[in-house]
């Protein structure tokens, strides 16, 4: 049997590495260098834009390494053409989804840190499918440079990005960390730490560890539920790691880093958005360097569900503000293109399903 090597995956390198790869072919540091602008810098998709790089290099490139991005599967954009979600397909048959979302000023990336999610949140379309597996760093930062290269053909940029897509971030702990020291490298992709936003379930151990790392990236716990017995209900995760051992950890986190906590809350019609948990939420919170962000429920096919109505919103705020706690009220962008968490994903495969149904059985 011919014992071909792999290619190289380049995104999956620190400038180190890439420096002692070259380094082994002979090649001067300044070659890494100039290899990582193209990478970082001009999002170059083939080794042939490289031009200034020796030919001969850029033929080993081309025949010993790779920049896979992944197909693109399925890409959809909003009807105001402000929201665009991209699914891609990986070689193992494994699905990633982003978003990108305009704002005046910003443009947001939403981007995914694994393939289906193991936390099961029972509202949530990528707990429904389950866990496939993580991503690696260049599979995290490919869904920004696929992006990066698209908004640079109108001069434009990625300006934040939030981990809020497919997958649990802090459980896939060190390829999201390398990946938010990718994308913040100033010698490559250069985006301030803090235009990223990671979203975590409450991975208590992960949350006292990023505190304990004193990272500039903000972090932000999805909550969902003032009591252990209602959280536990939605989250499942709950049930290992409680509310009252949760706060600790975000206290924690607040002590060390002098950064406010922002807490999530997905509004679902008379379950979380009662008088009771509003009144619990404040109290939890009173007192404490935090923020909470009130989404109402995206629907999702799984789970029976529905978003809390514009009054309940209004009066979960208003709760909210006599505790002295800050809150804001997001809306969900690109509602009409399955642009939530995972249902994209949730849809093409359930097509597809559909279309590969033999008509006679
Ligand atoms: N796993 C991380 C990040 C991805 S989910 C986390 O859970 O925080 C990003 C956010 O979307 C989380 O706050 C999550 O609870 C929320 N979310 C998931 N499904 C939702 C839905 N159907 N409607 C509203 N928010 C949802
Ligand atoms: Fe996973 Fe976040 Fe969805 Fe929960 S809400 S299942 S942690 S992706």
């Amino acid at each position: 049997m011919s014992a071909e090597k792999e290619p190289i995956n380049l995104y999956n390198l620190s400038l180190d590495e890439l420096t002692g790869l070259l380094a082994q072919w002979g090649q001067p540091a300044f070659r890494a260098r100039q290899v990582w602008d193209w990478l970082y810098r001009h999002y170059a998709a083939e080794f042939a834009e490289m031009t200034n790089l020796p030919g001969d290099l850029r033929a080993r490139l081309t025949s010993e390494a790779t920049l896979p991005i992944g197909e693109i599967a399925l890409s959809r954009r909003s009807a105001d053409g402000q929201t665009k979600k991209v699914l891609f397909q990986m070689p193992d048959g494994q699905f990633i989804e982003t978003v990108l979302m305009r704002y005046e000023k910003r443009r947001t990336l939403c981007i995914s840190t694994q393939a289906g999610c193991a936390m099961g949140c029972v509202f949530c379309a990528t707990g429904q499918m389950g866990f496939m597996r993580h991503l690696s760093v260049a599979e995290i930062v490919g869904q920004v440079l696929y992006f990066a290269r698209e908004l640079a053909a109108e001069e434009q940029h990625v300006t934040n990005i939030v981990m809020m897509g497919m997958g649990e971030p802090l459980h896939n702990y060190d390829n999201t960390l390398a990946a938010v020291d990718r994308l913040t490298d100033p010698k490559g992709f250069n985006l301030g730490a803090r235009k990223i936003t990671i979203s975590t379930v409450g991975l208590i151990p992960a949350i006292r560890r990023y505190a304990d790392e004193q990272r500039q990236t903000p972090l932000a716990v999805s909550l969902h539920a003032a009591t252990d017995e209602e959280r536990s209900r939605l989250l499942p995760v709950n049930r290992r790691w409680p509310i009252a051992d949760l706060m600790d950890a975000c206290r924690y986190y607040v002590a060390k880093t002098g950064r406010r906590m922002t807490f999530e809350w997905a509004l679902i019609a008379g379950e979380n958005d009662t008088e009771e948990q509003a009144n619990k939420l404040g109290q939890l919170l009173r007192g404490m360097l935090a923020h909470v962000n009130l989404i109402p429920l995206n629907p999702t096919a799984g789970y029976g569900g529905a978003p809390s109505s514009p009054e309940r919103v209004a009066r979960f705020q208003e709760v909210l503000t006599g505790y002295g706690v800050t809150s804001t009220v997001r809306v969900r962008r690109g509602i009409d293109i399955q642009a939530g968490c995972g249902q994209l994903r949730d849809r093409h495969v359930n097509d597809r399903r559909l279309s590969t149904l033999d008509p006679s059985e």
